[in-house]
């Protein structure tokens, strides 16, 4: 593996000659970004490895689709919202994703919980379609369920399938008789390499699968085997348990609290999702849709079944999580850099970079809400855009936000 270090404030916007990139993985995040180059007019390779896109963590039949709001409305919650907006007007406007915006109730975990979510509300002061506290009762006369106590309405939120939404993205990038993407799938990424002027993709033979000026790591926590030095990327397991539609009837929402459900309108409603951390099995297991049920019980304390953990059905995938909870989107930091090119007081904009290597990484339990945005966020720096959201938002899920921390620990 070989690399050749430029810093940031040389990456100068592509020309047209340079408009062409390659994108590991087809998930949520390689779709996304790959949409938004071809809309810039980009040629995209995109390299997947699996027979299809959307099979791994973005393979769930459902996901949902809300904010993070906080009371400091620090800027994890600010880039959520503007992820979660984003977000729901790609999903109106894109042709083919199964969806609905049925709107959102998270209930608050206790008492103590749902006076923390009263203050944020009242200290917000969010349009209501964006955001509600709604006290029990009030909560409970818009389900129409008993509920242990009231909790935020995100009234546009809802419920997406992610596998519908990359083949959208992925369609989007070839309508109107034009091929931006070109789709490999059964296609292993086994090592990268840049010769000062392209990267090249090389499969498990060494043979050269791609070439191009730029190439975004989009491929979860697997990009780390591909990278000189490993990001801080952690897979924590989830599973989720599917669940028969006639159990459901009367819920027309997404419910969440410890976990969330998804409405019989979804076609497969499902309640999820367990938490494994250091933990990379993918193997369905009773004990996680135990908890779900427990999960379940909790949302709706009045649900009455009889089904049986050891004959549900569900899926389980890998969540690809930062230590700060934000995505990684933008520029790869090159941290092999030499220490004289390392300036005396680092800062984000002079960090050594991986010359015209993107990362959009890290999406943890939220990647319907920031992939979309945060795509077009990579693509803006791309193509050399404006940029979607504001500076501080742009360094807060910069992929070199780790390294640079490291350096001013040990400068
Ligand atoms: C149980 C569970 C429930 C979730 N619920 C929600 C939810 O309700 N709402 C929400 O917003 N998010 C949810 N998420 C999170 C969301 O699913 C993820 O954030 C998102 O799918 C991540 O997308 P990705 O493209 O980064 O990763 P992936 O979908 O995993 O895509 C990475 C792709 O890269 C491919 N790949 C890897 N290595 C290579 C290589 N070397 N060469 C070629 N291809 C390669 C893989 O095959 C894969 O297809 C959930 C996740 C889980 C696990």
């Amino acid at each position: 593996m070989s690399f050749r270090v430029a810093p940031a404030a040389s990456v100068p916007p592509a020309s047209t000659f340079q408009q062409r990139a390659i994108v590991i993985g087809a998930g949520l995040a390689g779709a996304s970004v790959a949409a938004r180059l071809a809309a810039r007019g980009w040629q995209v390779e995109l390299l997947e490895s699996l027979s299809s896109p959307a099979q791994g963590a973005s393979g769930n039949p459902t996901g949902i689709v809300l904010p993070r709001p906080a009371k400091d409305d620090a800027q994890g919650a600010r880039f959520s919202r503007a992820g979660y907006l984003y977000a729901l007007r790609l999903l109106a406007a894109l042709p083919g994703v199964r969806w609905s915006p049925c709107g959102v109730m998270q209930i608050a975990r206790d008492a103590a919980h749902e006076a923390l979510q009263r203050s944020t509300a009242e200290a917000l002061r969010l349009p209501p379609d964006v955001l509600q506290f709604m006290e029990r009762p009030v909560a409970e006369a818009h389900i129409g369920q008993r509920l242990a106590h009231g909790g935020w309405w995100f009234a546009g939120g809802g419920w997406v399938s992610p596998a519908s939404l990359c083949a959208a993205l992925i369609a989007q990038g070839n309508a109107q008789h034009r091929t931006h993407i070109h789709l490999r799938c059964n296609t292993t990424v086994s090592r990268i390499e840049h010769d000062g002027e392209h990267w090249t993709a090389f499969g498990a033979q060494g043979e050269v699968l791609a070439q191009a000026p730029h190439i975004v790591l989009a491929n979860a926590h697997a990009a780390n085997a591909l990278l000189p030095a490993p990001l801080p990327l952690t897979p924590v397991r989830g599973q989720i348990s599917t669940l028969p539609p006639q159990m459901l009837t009367g819920v027309r929402h997404v419910l969440c609290r410890t976990g969330y459900l998804t409405p019989p309108e979804s076609g497969t409603p499902c309640i999820g999702a367990s938490f494994g951390h250091d933990d990379a099995g993918l193997d369905l297991r009773v004990a996680d849709h135990a908890g779900n049920l427990q999960r379940l019980a909790e949302l709706l304390p009045d649900l009455r079944h009889d089904l049986d953990p050891s004959r549900l059905d569900g899926r389980v995938g890998l969540r690809t999580t930062t230590i700060d909870r934000l995505p990684m989107a933008g520029a790869l930091p090159d941290v092999h850099a030499p220490l004289t090119e390392r300036p005396r007081d680092p800062s984000l904009a002079r960090l050594p970079r991986l010359p015209g290597a993107w990362g959009l990484l890290g999406l943890g339990a939220r990647g319907m809400v920031w992939a979309p945005l945060a795509a077009e966020l990579i693509a803006s720096q791309m193509h050399g855009d404006p940029l979607p959201v504001e500076r501080d938002l742009v360094d807060a899920v910069d992929p070199g936000r780790f390294h640079l921390r490291w350096l001013r620990r040990n400068s």
